[in-house]
């Protein structure tokens, strides 16, 4: 039609080049709810070429020496440095998220995904024994795996990429990643930098297209060891079944249900304000999110009264106005998913205290086709309720009260979820006892989403497999291999 933009249209990056799909997937502009662009719906053809340029690549790329390939990373992290705000706005405009979370958090931490790594690989040691009884010494050797298989979420979509694609390329593997069909677009903005930053052709190729098409052939591929996934828990026990053919390498990271104990010498003046963000941080699609919160008897009422008049503060809106603190939810369907859940707490006889049904939303016109909820907070809910068993990955809230150290342990391990917790207490040894017991592969006390690239991450039952991080990241990407010496 006369006058309206073309909508952007993405090529698979393979083998160095930018090819063509005939087929595609339209792309939602969630604050408008508009179709902007065309990702393409790749399948097994365009893995098989993925893979061809990826074996192709690997025999050089891996005996290339770590001070290259860190050099060339930390290239590759100035290139996207330099295009910041180019970035930063891209993925706001893809994924719903305000540009300040875009430009503070996402794309900051995609280039210090590769500065982190870039320096990281230079620090590895193996290791090595002696046997004199038997005039032997014993040493380890580490190598690249070969072709990993990457595959990302929506919610931090260049931020999750890069922690997967740094690390392995780093460590001398060739890659093939799948980004999230819904946040596709910096990804593709992202191979435009790759040969500027000198890494050679087939060392990265990026094959867009959903999970059950594209996603699950490259899952399939017997010439693919080893995967890295981030995303769902019911996703990852389809990709669990589809290796297990081929005994490959997993590294899972996987949903939360994330509990916040808050006990009643706690900084509430600290708390509210870090629980409110850890609550509803990019609209509350954060694996690492809190979801329930278990307040002590003392101080319940008042930090609810504190807490919601905190929250009422947050502006819900235009996901490019700087002074929104909440954008909008990726998709229509996600955006029902949630409001599904609190009907059902409704049903159940909670208490809805703010957001949903109960505040006023007001969006500008060119808006309101947008997938926009206010942050919500349920209370008077059953543990037992889907709403605090069950991921729901948006912006709501439970809180509920709680007397002793030992129940609130016992409670906020009652699911089957076990990624991130945070524990407010001024008492050193109660925030001792209670991290140590909480089954949570991080727990933040008095702070939430403080990160130390170096140290492990990931999550406990069904929470996820592994760890990534400097040295699990390192142990990940590579094989090891034990060499015994008779002397
Ligand atoms: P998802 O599982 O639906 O999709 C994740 C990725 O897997 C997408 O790229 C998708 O296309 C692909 N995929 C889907 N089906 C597949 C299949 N059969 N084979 C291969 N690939 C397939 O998850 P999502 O909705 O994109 O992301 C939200 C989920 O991710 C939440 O559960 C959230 O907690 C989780 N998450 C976890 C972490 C973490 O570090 N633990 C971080 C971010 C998000």
């Amino acid at each position: 039609m006369a006058g309206q933009k073309p909508l952007l249209e993405l090529e698979n990056f393979i083998a160095g080049k930018f090819i063509p799909c005939n087929l595609h997937i339209d792309s939602y502009d969630p604050s408008t709810g508009e179709v902007y662009c065309k990702v393409p719906d790749s399948g097994k053809e365009e893995i098989e070429a993925a893979v061809t340029a990826a074996r192709g690549a690997f025999p050089h790329w891996s005996s290339t020496s770590p001070q290259d390939r860190s050099q060339i990373l930390n290239k590759l992290a100035d290139l996207l440095e330099q295009s910041l705000e180019d970035f930063a706005q891209a993925e706001s405009k893809d994924q719903g998220k305000t540009i300040t979370f875009a430009r503070t958090v996402d794309i900051p931490r995609a280039v210090y995904n590769f500065r982190f790594f870039a320096s990281s690989i230079l620090h590895h040691t193996t290791d090595a024994t002696q046997m004199d009884s038997m005039g032997c010494m014993h040493y380890t050797v580490r190598s690249p795996v070969g072709i990993a298989g990457l595959i990302s979420p929506w919610n931090l979509p260049l931020y999750l990429l890069t922690w997967k694609i740094a690390p392995a390329i780093a460590a001398g593997n060739t890659v093939i990643a799948k980004p999230s069909e819904m946040t596709s677009v910096t990804a593709w903005m992202l191979c435009k930098l790759l040969d500027k930053a000198g890494v050679p052709p087939g060392v990265v190729n990026i094959v867009f297209g959903t999970g059950s098409k594209v996603g699950e052939a490259l899952v399939s591929h017997p010439e693919v060891p080893l995967i890295s996934f981030t995303g769902s828990t019911l996703t990852a026990e389809r990709i669990m079944l589809k290796s297990a053919p081929h005994c490959k390498k997993l590294s899972l990271e996987l949903g939360g249900k994330n509990p916040a104990i808050i006990f009643d010498d706690a900084n509430l003046s600290e708390c509210i304000p870090t629980t409110v963000r850890s609550s509803f941080a990019n609209q509350g699609e954060i694996c690492l999110c809190t979801s329930r919160i278990f307040v002590q008897r003392r101080i319940y009422e008042e930090f609810l009264a504190r807490f919601v008049e905190a929250i009422r503060k947050w502006k819900v809106g235009p996901p490019s106005d700087p002074t929104t603190s909440m954008g909008a939810l990726i998709s229509n369907a996600h955006l029902e998913k949630v409001r599904n859940y609190i009907k059902k707490a409704c049903a159940e006889g909670a208490r809805i205290l703010c957001g949903e049904g109960v505040d006023n939303l007001n969006l500008p016109s060119k808006n309101r086709g947008g997938y926009f909820m206010l942050p919500t907070v349920i209370t008077d809910i059953k543990d037992e309720s889907c709403c605090m068993k069950e991921e729901i990955f948006g912006p709501v809230t439970c809180v509920v009260v709680f007397d002793t150290e030992e129940e609130v342990i016992e409670r906020a391990n009652d699911v089957k979820y076990g990624l991130a917790a945070a524990v407010w207490s001024n008492n050193v040894g109660r925030v001792w006892r209670v991290s140590k017991k909480l089954q949570s592969g991080l727990v933040w006390t008095n702070c939430w989403l403080i990160r130390d690239l170096n140290l492990p991450f990931g999550g406990m039952k069904a929470s996820g497999v592994g760890r990534e991080g400097a040295k699990d990241s390192y142990d990940f990407f590579t094989e090891v291999k034990t060499i015994t010496v008779k002397y």
